[in-house]
């Protein structure tokens, strides 16, 4: 990575359809006054508008929830807006260029119709069971609702899909974000398209190598590995004996074998002994090529330390799911002494959050109510998309700034979009301290 002492250079890639070619960098440089509340739109926003009007890029909300401003930032895929430029170290050129995988319609701007008819190939929508009769009543700390647990906010932003190898390599894989949406769909239990909806999700699960490279880019801070191993494992139990091995699609990017003089040779003199996945009648002949004999040593080493390691990593991300049961805990909230009376306050909850083998350091707003007799403590994400609810004093009510949705005192919905009420922590005393339940 290439240093510099003053100011910020900032390498963008530029690439004009009417020129054509392969793209090239330009370099910018900007003065930026303070790092911490600067981030990569801004940046972008100010080259756009005091160096180069030409500059062309996606945004739209600028708050972290439209998922429009993907793009990968000093190699890694994330958000422009949620990208600070203090989080690229000082003296270090800020490189910016299209996210992976796309086809690139100018500059910065991908076309993510690709990535659309992914999640359309796995039916991305909600079909209710025929005798469903509404309203359903999913318990917020039910089993079905904690698994799926954040896998609702995905925002489709794409990052995780460019930072997957197999997406390359595989061109009939669906990637991680339309997976994850089938996942959340295939876990509710009022799906209607259930056994469609794995057979088509199950055929591109056999892609992903678990690389994790998904999970670690999503801004949202979403699994798309986990939900992979999810629904591999919904596969195991409910798809056993029904899918056919042939039914899986055919993969034009998979070599039709590793390295055969048999085959690559069609002359009577080649021996008949190879390394490749076709059928032979004959076994093998005693005069094996020192070549094929070492093919064979190595590929039997390569394969044995490849299965040790891939059954490692299986057994942690497919297997534990199902060992390892969501476990509940009690964490301090506040101190009893702290808490302000015949109010509704904030407090920051930290806590490492648990979800099978996965943990995550997570910090959350909660609302304590003092209006009534019991203190209740609401969870600050609003009901419909996962928005930050605040508490109105003067409207008397919480409000989601983004949809409009308000509930009253009590979490009740009052109007917007929110489909339920506000959800509650249990909460119990424990010394000084006013405790909450988390997974
Ligand atoms: Fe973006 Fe995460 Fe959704 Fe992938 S899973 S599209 S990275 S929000």
């Amino acid at each position: 990575m290439s240093k510099q002492q003053n100011g910020r250079t900032v390498k963008i890639f530029r690439y004009d359809p009417e020129v054509g070619g392969e793209g090239h960098f330009d370099e910018y440089v900007l003065d930026i006054k303070n790092e911490n509340t600067t981030t990569i739109l801004d940046v972008l926003l100010r080259i756009q508008k005091e160096q180069d009007p030409t500059l062309a890029f996606r945004y739209a909300c600028r708050v972290n929830m439209c998922g429009s401003c993907g793009m990968v930032i000093n190699g890694r895929e994330g958000l422009a807006c949620k990208t600070n430029v203090s989080h690229i170290p000082k003296g270090w050129v800020i490189t910016i260029r299209p996210l992976n995988h796309f086809p690139i319609i100018k500059d910065l701007v991908v076309d993510l119709g690709p990535f659309f008819n992914s999640f359309e190939r796995l039916l991305p929508y909600y079909e209710p069971k025929m005798e469903y009769k509404e309203p359903a009543v999913i318990l917020p700390d039910s089993r079905e609702r904690v698994d799926i647990g954040m896998d609702t906010d995905c925002i489709w932003c794409g990052c995780c899909v460019s930072s997957c190898d197999m997406v390359h390599l595989k061109r009939d894989y669906a990637g991680p974000a339309p997976l994850t949406r089938a996942f959340t769909l295939l876990k509710d239990s009022r799906d209607g398209l259930f056994q469609e909806r794995l057979e088509r999700a199950v055929e591109s699960c056999y892609h992903c190598r678990t690389e994790f490279n998904c999970t670690e880019v999503c801004p949202k801070q979403i699994s798309g590995t986990r939900a992979i191993k999810y629904i591999q494992r919904m596969a195991a139990q409910h798809l056993s004996g029904k899918v056919p091995s042939h039914k899986r699609l055919p993969d034009p990017a998979e070599p039709a074998h590793i390295d055969c003089d048999a085959h690559n040779d069609q002359s009577e003199a080649q021996p008949q002994s190879c390394s490749c996945f076709k059928d032979h009648d004959d076994p093998l002949p005693a005069g094996m090529s020192r070549r094929n004999f070492l093919n064979f040593a190595i590929m039997g080493a390569v394969g044995v330390g490849t299965a040790t390691v891939l059954g490692g990593l299986a057994l942690q991300t497919f297997a534990a799911p199902s060992m390892i049961e969501t476990e509940k805990r009690w964490v301090p909230l506040i101190k009893l002494g702290d808490l302000q009376k015949n109010t509704i306050q904030t407090q920051m909850l930290s806590y490492i959050r648990k979800n099978g083998p996965y943990t995550t350091n997570t910090t959350v707003p909660v609302l304590i109510s003092t209006l009534g007799p019991e203190i209740i403590c609401f969870n600050s994400s609003c009901t419909h998309l996962g928005c930050i609810v605040k508490w109105d004093p003067v409207g008397d009510r919480f409000r989601c700034a983004c949809h409009g949705g308000t509930f009253d005192k009590n979490g009740a919905v009052l109007d917007g979009p929110p489909p339920r009420p506000l959800d509650r922590f249990n909460t119990k005393v424990d010394g000084e301290y006013l405790m909450v339940e988390v997974v």
